[in-house]
């Protein structure tokens, strides 16, 4: 930071957050009687706080205007940011001042913040990650912007009605959002549709324009991202869309006031709704708006901010800016910086690709083909008619290469095609990433070696520098020292803080395992999260969670492919076991499970309806009830995570090999000193890698060993060669479950049944029992179970997320701290 600037005045002491809070409700937001607290309590220590972070946040700028370093635009169709309040106390280092300031009203700290509303702008962990990132490269110092969507409805609200998943519209800014900035004086225009003109300049040079177009205003939201205890305050800018002012002025003669009005409507629906979609594209017309309207205002900022320093003169240009795309989503990023270089400021084509390709970089988040991006060309070409003109030309010359590295090889240019040929050609939006960026990044080892091996094989061969791995993290501020406080301090009681901003100091507490005394600690303040955790139970679910049971707990976006089914099937195993008069070999345990579906996703949605209708019988049998329990906890997202994974014991990470590309679930649990059930897929090697095989509960096929399996895959052989299966399948199709419903769940048995079956649940389940039970049975060993947690917690330095960033700053974008 520069020293000549002046630093933060405002005061952290109680005395000076007192006033401020008392000044802020009585004058910012006229309230002078105690029964008004409710709601503008909150928003008075909101704004309290967050005056702290405007004169850091000016100085962080002002600090950048003058050094000049190379910047990071981070470019995110999703940031799941869940609450700010206690994220922004805790990085300030005024928590105990806003305590005795908040006495002064008679409020807890603890009401208040749980009254703030989630920033749900994301789906799951894709959404989740970028705001770890954020947090990330605050703490580090790094000057890096995000770059997003101002949603007006984030992820949707998920209540259950009879057993049944029911979405409903998350409207988080009726009460306003005390955490953003609109900044008018820097709104972009953006446009759409249209035609292409091409023209000569004066110097007979051919350049073209986009004409006719309808254009839509893009205003930026600044939201502040405080650094842990460093006055560092960066940015994220989320863009909203807004209606230009020039109505159709025919329309407006000829007495249509009103339908010229209505047409604002239009182009404010760009920014309306965050799409539901965790792993499957719509393929719908204003995805495809929003997508391109974040690449063009984002660009549009950086260029015009770099044309106001600089001028016209882009040599140094790549040299101080690097644009990392999360997931393919942003990648019309690329054609629209070449439009802007090649159209707006007159470049030469290869001028302005050595500009794209040296500031560019992507990051694959998926190998499922579902989750694939492609655009009709047909749509493109309407919406977007200069990108489509610039994406063949960027084909082309991209074909070009392919023929010359491989001539007459005809196939591969087929296969490799940017435009994908046939009846409704398509672009390949992860193959224009990969052509138009110098890095391509997966998010966990084995994620990125099958990225080279299968995906974009082709590409690796071409390219092979390009191709590197960024195994994901989290921020060990939200999810250890905010969300799990006891842990934190009793870490910071036994090695020292510092782990805070070095997650690999973490790994000293592995020392304190062999420590009776110390193991008893931590014991209590699982115990405690548990009981926080049985709250959440009691007061959504109203179901009773025995604190003494194993806590077993998957929580994650609703998908096949994460296997809550094969979870269920142990579940009922375990009831039929029970019942059957097993019940001396069950140990104890309550097994919750949450998550989203995609509103669209009919199979997901039975996933629910089925936890709902085992849950009603297992909980309402006296006799198992006494060993199990189940739950379906609605509404699942980051505030409720915040409790779940301090209390929980065992974290299911049970995805079909190769199919999770990384998994961050797993890393807070572990985090949290949850041990994992897990399968060798994304992270969850990791994880196993780092913290050992004698505190992880690996199971099931591997990876390289499930495509030769599938040729044999037989579930009904195999469900009838294991009586615990057939017995578990019989239950189903019997309709125990389905009383009054019948045959509801037969999509779900199919699925179990089908030969096909590309997730393997019949097939991994034996295996996974086994692994069950292991886990039950360490359990009644507290003493080792408490030192495995120790252990965990001690080996989860790799998966903060500084560490990830800290690998992103070095090998990918060359930026070091400010
Ligand atoms: C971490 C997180 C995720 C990602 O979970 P996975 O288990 O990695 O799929 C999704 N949603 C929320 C709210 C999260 O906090």
């Amino acid at each position: 930071m520069n020293a000549d600037l002046p630093g933060p005045v405002l005061s952290n002491d109680a005395e000076q957050v007192t006033s401020d809070l008392h000044r802020h409700f009585n004058y910012t937001l006229g309230r002078f009687n105690t029964d008004e607290q409710q709601g503008y309590m909150l928003t008075a220590l909101s704004l309290t706080v967050r005056d702290r972070l405007m004169e850091r946040w000016r100085l962080t700028r002002e600090a950048e205007i003058q050094d000049k370093p190379k910047r990071v635009f981070y470019l995110s169709l999703e940031f799941l940011l869940g609450r700010s309040l206690h994220n922004a106390i805790l990085n300030l280092d005024v928590e105990e001042s806003v305590r005795q300031a908040l006495a002064d009203f008679g409020c807890r700290l603890e009401d208040i913040e749980s009254e703030e509303r989630d920033a749900g702008l994301g789906n799951g962990g894709l959404g989740r990650l970028a705001a770890c990132f954020m947090d990330s490269c605050a703490t580090l110092n790094l000057p890096v912007r995000g770059y997003g969507i101002r949603y007006e409805y984030g992820m949707f609200h998920q209540s259950l009605c009879e057993g049944r998943q029911v979405e409903q519209p998350d409207h988080w800014l009726v009460e306003g959002n005390p955490w953003e900035i609109e900044r008018l004086g820097r709104t972009r225009r953006i446009k759409f549709y249209g035609r292409t003109e091409f023209l000569h300049n004066a110097k007979g040079k051919i350049f073209a324009r986009w004409v006719d177009t309808q254009d839509v205003l893009a205003i930026p939201y600044d939201m502040p991202i405080p650094g842990y205890n460093n006055d560092v305050v960066n940015t994220l800018r989320l863009w909203k869309a807004a209606a230009t002012d020039e109505f159709n002025l025919q329309e407006f003669n000829e007495g249509d006031y009103s339908d010229a009005v209505a047409q604002k409507n239009l182009a404010e629906q760009i920014t309306m709704v965050l799409y539901p979609n965790d792993t499957s594209e719509s393929g719908k017309e204003l995805r495809l708006r929003q997508q391109y309207f974040l690449a063009s205002a984002s660009l549009q900022d950086v260029i015009s901010d770099w044309v106001k320093r600089n001028g016209e003169d882009f040599s140094e240009f790549a040299n101080y800016h690097c644009f990392q795309l999360n997931d393919t989503h942003p990648t019309l990023a690329v054609a629209e910086l070449m439009r802007i270089l090649v159209d707006e400021y007159i470049l030469d084509w290869d001028e302005a690709w050595e500009i794209t390709t040296k500031t560019m970089a992507y990051t694959n988040h998926t190998l499922l083909p579902e989750a694939l991006e492609k655009w009709s060309v047909r749509l493109v070409g309407e919406l977007l008619p200069r990108l489509l003109d610039i994406i063949y030309e960027i084909n082309a010359r991209f074909m070009a290469v392919v023929a010359h590295r491989w001539p007459g090889d005809v196939d591969r240019q087929r296969r490799m095609s940017i435009i994908e040929e046939g009846h409704e050609p398509n672009v390949r939006m992860a193959y224009l990433a990969i052509a138009g960026s110098f890095s391509v990044n997966g998010v966990a080892a084995l994620h990125s070696q099958l990225l080279t091996s299968g995906l974009f094989k082709d590409f690796y061969e071409l390219w092979p520098e390009k191709f590197n791995n960024k195994t994901n993290g989290v921020t060990p501020r939200r999810w250890l020292s905010h969300c799990n406080p006891r842990l934190g301090n009793l870490v910071s009681d036994a090695i020292g803080d510092s782990w805070v901003t070095n997650f690999s100091d973490i790994k000293n507490i592995g020392e304190y395992a062999g420590d009776a005394s110390f193991r008893e600690k931590w014991f209590e303040v699982k115990q405690d999260n548990k009981k926080a955790l049985a709250q959440l139970v009691k007061d959504k679910c109203n179901v009773d969670f025995d604190t003494s049971f194993m806590f077993d707990v998957q929580v994650k976006r609703i998908h096949e492919y994460k296997r809550q089914l094969m979870n269920l099937l142990h579940v009922i195993h375990l009831y039929d076991r029970i019942i059957r008069g097993e019940e001396d070999s069950v140990h104890p345990r309550c097994v919750l499970l949450g998550g989203k579906a995609a509103p669209g996703y009919a199979l997901a949605k039975l996933i629910i309806k089925l936890t709902s209708n085992v849950a009603q019988v297992i909980n309402s049998d006296k006799k198992v009830s006494e060993r199990l329990k189940l739950v379906f906890l609605p509404n699942y997202r980051v505030s409720a995570m915040e409790v779940i994974c301090p209390g929980t014991d065992l974290s299911e990470q049970i995805s079909t090999a190769g199919k999770e590309a990384s998994g961050t679930g797993n890393m807070k649990f572990m985090m949290n000193g949850a041990l994992t059930i897990g399968t060798y897929d994304g992270a969850n090697i990791e994880i196993l890698d780092a913290v050992g095989e004698d505190h992880f509960f690996l199971f099931g096929l591997k990876e390289e060993e499930i495509a030769d399996y599938r040729a044999r895959n037989d579930p009904s052989t195999i469900i009838s060669n294991d009586t615990d299966l057939n017995r578990v399948m019989n239950l189903l199709e019997c309709g125990h479950f389905s009383l009054f419903e019948p045959g509801i769940f037969d999509p779900i048995i199919h699925s179990i049944r089908n030969a096909y079956d590309p997730w393997m649940v019949a097939a991994d389940f034996r295996a996974y029992v086994q692994a069950q039970n292991k886990a039950a049975d360490y359990y009644q060993n507290k003493q080792e179970w408490i030192k495995s947690s120790i252990l965990n917690t001690a080996a989860s330095g790799h998966f903060s997320s500084d560490r990830t960033i800290s690998e992103y700053a070095k090998d990918i974008w060359g930026i070091k701290k400010r």
